[in-house]
């Protein structure tokens, strides 16, 4: 691999960390790893404040022991429920100590993200925090496949291990929350964080983040939920300072209606608070409807807590709060950036509050009580603090589930022929500037890989002795071509760069804030290039990919992206398969994919645009990135697939889309009424494999509700989804489990409004993506639907937002 480290200059270097500064406010990537001490604002960051309950000061006073070794405190008694105990707790805690909880010790924290303070009066450790989605962000760690990978598989099952071997690795660096998953949905493809969660659907996403979930917290390690709410874009050109005319997320006010925010960017958060049972939430940047996320009393105190019953701890994103009165009395728990990035719980700050009356001691109460309920819920107080040493990680069965998984993520989507690489192949040119390196996306979702395997090694070891492989990394387009046309077949790796803190500029593969960015993101995976030696600088990706296919047919285009890209050369290439940003052990599984040893088990989670003018998002500012600080959600309910289905667009892949190298076929789907906790219907169809080799399919359910001229509907949503391999001749039997929410509209207004089913026929349709769905059946809810094959009344439970997704029995 080639990692370009040697030639940095410093004035590289530094226009760097200046770019990163920029790109970066707020972030602990920032405040910590860069020591940048720049606030949004402009403000410089105040040395610590003094704690009332300083560590050293109360360990010297000789502090009682925690939990775990005695019981003499009130509440150590573990009969007591969470919420008797964290009574109990706070009547022994002084107001300065309230004070001192409700900030972080973020001068404290390194190497962690976050660490609260520590009461040693109290036997109360320091509780400590640690990014993030991708695998932690403390030191090395197994680089795993980007979520958006994880997506591709849509397998709940891999998603849980996903999440437990991540956080374990958390805890193993003696992590107690991690700061994960990212279940922001995409609303622009050219979203800088776009790789850090699960897609454009709201249904896959909360699937997949409810058991990636209940993975994480398997291992003892609390979740996080994030960015509450609607954190969809990172902004435009922002280089420096983010500014208000170009939508950037500190900033930007997300004007939704309660419709659009209930049936398309909440679900996925109410799914984690109500099934998974996360315990953190992290409020978001942006504002929403004119309040911002992290003072937001609608999203926090209504619908969080109290329609939803969360219990946990809000958190503030780093820098998110704004205004101590406002954060206390709305709904923040907690800030752990404080003090750097966030000044707002400030003990001064939050004393002069109390004294002026603006914010009551009960409110301050509330806060901790809701932070000791959520530790001693999940067992903080009962247990001693992890111990921060790597040798605990199980290094070679997580470089197995990294490399699982991307097998089952990569996404075949085409295929004239020339895959699986044919047995008579001898000479294979690997070219491209992301064959021998290793891309993740940048920013807080950052990892530093353990160890790499890039595709060029991977597909080295593969072919073996007997099959050359030649390699160019394109920058000279004539040379690549000519060492292509010298080959059997061409394998041209190709992508992106995304990073937190600034939107894409575009969608092609040549995108001019791509190559700016790479700098920035390729130094804090802890390599780094100077301007004129980045591998992404200057080369011509799309006149690459058209270079070579002009002399070789068999030309297979591998992406490494974090989202959709536009591929205006996808009739001139053989094969495009999506690989997304592969984690560590990529190159293996890339060219196992490559050789036929695996069937491509991916799915895409996000549409891809066959032009840039049609996502959702396109062509009106007020859309994206947004007019004067304000986005306006004006697509409504019709994000993703669901706006290209609208439009009547035809997408150069569909959301669903991905080729197996087996065929398969889907049966006649049948619906039945169904009783038990969270299910109305199910429905149920037969896959079978009638190709000639083992392979996954991904069958899938969707759904229409009746649309009337007031109460518009999406053309179709995602209801039911399963990944199962099947043998050759193999079917099995697939039930997609349908409830109540399945089928419900927010509808309303005021005091009247809410999830109700409204009467009709609800049209369901089964296949292999959202654009092919061979078999079709109607339930008819309430009167009126005389087609029906299945009539159900209106009435059941609206409570639990997700269905289980579907379920797969081999039949044989
Ligand atoms: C990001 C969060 C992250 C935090 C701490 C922020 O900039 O938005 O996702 O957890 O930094 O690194």
């Amino acid at each position: 691999m080639t990692v370009v480290t040697a030639s940095v200059t410093t004035h590289a270097v530094r226009r760097t960390r200046r770019r990163l500064t920029s790109l970066l406010v707020g972030t602990a990537l920032a405040t910590s790893t860069l020591a940048v001490t720049t606030l949004t604002g402009g403000a410089t960051a105040a040395a610590p404040a003094p704690r009332a309950a300083s560590t050293a000061a109360a360990a010297a006073q000789g502090a009682p022991k925690p939990c775990p070794t005695q019981t003499a405190h009130p509440w150590c008694d573990r009969s007591l429920s969470p919420d008797q105990r964290a009574q109990k707790f706070l009547r022994a805690m002084t107001v300065d100590e309230e004070i001192t909880l409700v900030g972080g010790d973020s001068f404290g924290a390194a190497p962690h993200t976050g660490a609260t303070y520590a009461l040693p009066r109290l036997g109360l450790r320091p509780v400590y925090f640690s990014d993030g989605p991708v695998g932690p962000r403390q030191g090395e760690a197994t680089a795993m496949p980007i979520p958006m990978a994880l997506a591709a598989t849509w397998d709940a099952r891999l998603a849980r291990t996903h999440g437990r071997e991540i956080a374990d690795e958390a805890k193993a660096k003696g992590n107690d929350v991690v700061f994960a998953p990212t279940v922001n949905l995409m609303r622009t493809p050219q979203g800088g964080r776009t790789y850090e969660a699960y897609g454009e659907d709201t249904f896959l996403t909360g699937r997949t983040a409810i058991g990636w979930i209940r993975g994480a917290q398997s291992t003892g390690v609390i979740a996080n939920v994030k960015h509450y709410l609607a954190n969809n874009q990172e902004g435009q050109n922002g280089v420096p300072p983010l500014s208000s005319g170009n939508g950037g997320r500190q900033v930007v006010d997300v004007q939704a209606t309660e419709r659009t925010l209930r049936e398309v960017y909440l679900p996925q958060f109410e799914a984690a608070v109500k099934q998974a049972h996360v315990g953190t939430i992290m409020c978001a940047y942006n504002r929403i409807n004119g309040d911002y996320a992290c003072e937001n009393h609608h999203t926090l105190q209504e619908i969080l807590e109290k329609q939803w019953g969360f219990k946990g701890i809000v958190l503030a994103d780093y820098g998110a709060s704004k205004d101590t009165v406002g954060n206390l009395n709305n709904g923040l728990d907690f800030i752990p950036n404080q003090g750097q990035a966030d000044q707002s719980y400030r003990p001064e700050l939050i004393q002069a509050a109390l004294a002026s009356g603006q914010v009551t001691r009960a409110t301050l109460d509330g806060h901790v009580l809701r932070i000791l309920r959520t530790l001693f819920a999940y067992g903080v107080f009962d247990r001693r603090g992890y111990v921060n040493d790597d040798g605990q990680i199980a290094v070679r069965a997580h470089q197995r589930t990294a490399r699982r998984t991307e097998s089952r993520a990569i996404t075949l989507l085409k295929n004239q022929g020339v895959l699986p690489l044919k047995k008579g192949v001898r000479k294979i040119a690997v070219i491209g500037p992301y064959a021998d390196r290793f891309i993740t996306g940048g920013g807080s979702g950052t990892v530093t890989a353990r160890r790499v395997v890039t595709a060029l090694e991977g597909i080295r070891t593969r072919a073996g002795k007997r099959v050359k492989v030649t390699y160019a990394d394109g920058s000279d387009q004539a040379a690549a071509a000519a060492l292509a046309k010298a080959a059997d077949v061409a394998v041209l790796v190709v992508g992106d760069v995304q990073t937190e803190g600034q939107d894409k500029d575009c969608l092609g593969l040549n995108c001019p804030s791509d190559t700016a960015n790479s700098e920035a993101v390729l130094v804090l995976q802890g390599s780094s290039c100077a301007q004129e030696s980045c591998p992404l600088n200057g080369t011509d990706q799309d006149g690459l990919i058209s270079a070579v296919a002009a002399v070789q047919k068999k030309t297979v285009v591998v992406l490494e992206t974090g989202g959709p890209v536009l591929t205006p050369w996808r009739k001139d290439v053989a094969a495009v398969v999506e690989a997304w940003y592969p984690g560590q052990e990529g190159g293996t599984a890339i060219a196992r994919m490559l050789f036929g040893d695996t069937d491509p088990g991916g799915r895409l989670p996000v549409t891809f645009p066959r032009t840039a003018d049609q996502p959702q998002t396109a062509g009106d500012p007020r859309r994206y990135p947004g007019v004067a600080e304000t986005v306006e959600y004006s697509e409504g309910i019709l994000a993703g697939y669901k706006w290209y289905d609208a439009q009547h667009f035809t997408p150069a892949w569909a959301f669903g889309a991905g080729k197996s190298y087996t065929k398969f076929r889907y049966g006649a789907l049948h619906v039945h009424a169904a009783r038990g906790a969270n299910r109305v219907a199910t429905a149920t169809m037969t896959v079978r494999n009638v190709g000639r080799r083992a392979g996954v399919a991904v069958p899938q359910l969707y759904l229409s509700k009746p649309s009337t001229a007031a109460l518009e509907q999406a053309p179709r949503q995602l209801a039911g989804f399963t990944s199962v391999r099947l043998r050759r001749d193999q079917a099995a039997r697939i039930t997609f489990p349908l409830n109540n929410r399945s089928f419900a509209t927010w509808a309303g207004t005021g005091a009247h409004a809410g999830w109700k089913v409204l009467p009709g026929c609800y049209r369901l349709a089964a296949g292999r993506s959202s654009r092919a769905l061979p078999s079709h059946a109607v339930i008819g809810r309430g009167a009126g639907c005389g087609s029906a094959d299945l009539r159900l009344g209106r009435r059941g439970s609206l409570v639990d937002p997700l269905p289980a997704a579907a379920r797969a029995v081999l039949l044989r």
